[in-house]
């Protein structure tokens, strides 16, 4: 190999030494064969320092490929749930101040950080998201690295997220391949979809502002190595209600005396189902779910008062409020025929997420640079699951995107296990977004 790395620094030396030798030894041969043959082996040196050069690289990925699941692992072992992840702050503070970064803000919407880094003059903003919270789950996989905390479990993936955004961050400390400012957002508290709203009531988008952003989730199923988005609406919003009825409870052998809070609550539940499927445009994708329903839980008596609660899940703000007006409408009706009083509680916990366009095809040019097109799609099938992605994608355009976690337990499942082997094309994604966002000039 150094040899090789000698001939090609020294060409033009060499091949003055071999005119001198050939001179010298008389060669029968003419010199523009001689020639052909130095050709041929500056050829095979070249090939071979490229080859040098690839397994450098390789190298480089190994080690950081090494890191990142350490990083991952113990991120795994040590679980903090939404807005209690301090430790989470304090361990990616840490790796990215070895990593040479000095603008790194903590704080931000309770434990956010954000780090900065900036190359060259260009006024330019890409944002990258990471999320760092874990699930109330008792997890069961009996791994070596499973979670220290009883209850606690990153069943979703963010410790991946999390150190494939640090993996990013480690590749473009690196290398001098961009010009303009990158920040990388790790944001608290996404599976309570509070976090985004939180980093963006404490500045982030106005005094940490950004012109793009990008973020990405591991999907089960999807084989290692792939990647999926859609332009326009990918993930659900998710709506929740409660319901509240008040009736009159009584002895269970006197219903006429009672006004019966459960045969009530039992119409509403019944009639709730004709939301999607009598109301809603066909077209639309929508889902309306009783999820709980409590009840004075006396087994001798009627009940006066039951609880029920409930999911919604839709793509769009218009659908949102269709489905909470005839919600509020047919629970109002119903309690009325029955003699009862119902209220009704509804919140929107997460907006739609929804990709933009262009956004989009950056994502995907990446995606193919990385991956190779045959394992990039765009066309992606809509998810009822919700992102608090979503929210940063009302402040900037962006685009989110799924990465194989190849066949595993699914997301929420006590028995997940992130696969390693996708962290390092996550990371890889990650800056491969940034060097075709702030693409170096030719002057
Ligand atoms: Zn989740
Ligand atoms: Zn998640």
């Amino acid at each position: 190999m150094l040899t090789s790395m000698i001939w090609i620094n020294s060409a033009s030396m060499v091949s003055q030494t071999m005119r001198v030798l050939l001179t010298q030894l008389k060669c029968p041969r003419s010199m523009d064969f001689c020639n052909a043959v130095m050709q041929a082996e500056l050829n095979w040196a070249w090939y071979e320092w490229q080859k040098l050069e690839a397994a450098k690289k390789v190298f480089e990925e190994g080690k950081l490929k090494h890191s990142m699941t350490e990083w991952r692992r113990h991120l795994h072992q040590n679980p903090e749930f939404g807005f209690e992840e301090f430790e989470t702050a304090n361990f990616i503070v840490g790796r990215l101040r070895e990593l040479g970064y000095e603008d790194v803000v903590t704080g931000v919407g309770g434990t956010g950080v954000v780090a900065t880094l900036k190359r060259g003059t260009r006024a330019r903003t890409v944002a990258l998201r990471a999320d760092m919270d874990c699930l109330r789950i008792q997890e069961t996989t009996n791994l070596p690295h499973a979670s220290s905390k009883p209850g606690l479990m990153h069943a979703c993936g963010h410790d991946g997220h999390t150190a494939i955004l640090l993996g990013a961050a480690t590749l473009l400390m690196a290398e001098d391949t961009f010009d303009g400012t990158v920040r990388f957002v790790f944001q608290p508290a996404e599976e309570w979809g509070q976090g985004m709203k939180a980093m963006i009531r404490d500045g982030l988008g106005t005094k940490i502002p950004f012109d793009e952003v990008y973020g990405l989730h591991i999907k089960p199923g999807l084989p290692v190595g792939q990647l999926e988005t859609r332009s326009g609406p990918f993930m659900a919003a998710e709506d929740g209600f409660q319901v509240t009825v008040k009736g009159a409870g009584g002895h269970a052998s006197s219903p006429h005396l009672c006004r019966d809070a459960i045969v009530c609550g039992a119409s509403i539940v019944s009639e709730l189902q004709t939301i999607v499927s009598r109301v809603l445009d066909p077209a639309e994708l929508a889902v309306v779910s009783v999820t709980s329903i409590l009840g004075d839980n006396v087994k001798n008596a009627i009940s006066s008062e039951l609880k029920i609660e409930g999911d919604c899940r839709h793509f769009s703000s218009v659908v949102s409020k269709k489905i909470e007006y005839t919600l509020r409408r047919i629970v109002d009706g119903i309690a009325t025929s029955h003699g009862c009083e119902a209220k009704v509680y509804y919140e929107r916990v997460f907006v739609p997420l929804v990709n933009e366009e262009a956004c989009t095809q950056h994502a995907l040019a990446a995606a193919q640079a990385v991956f190779g097109p045959e394992n990039v799609s765009g066309d992606a099938p809509r998810e009822g699951g919700a992102e608090d992605f979503a929210q940063a994608l009302l402040i900037a355009p962006g685009a989110f995107a799924n990465i194989g976690n190849g066949d595993s337990a699914v997301c929420h499942s006590s028995e997940f296990e992130f696969n390693d082997e996708a962290l390092l094309p996550g990371a890889r994604w990650f800056a491969e977004l940034v060097r075709q966002r702030l693409p170096i000039e030719a002057s």
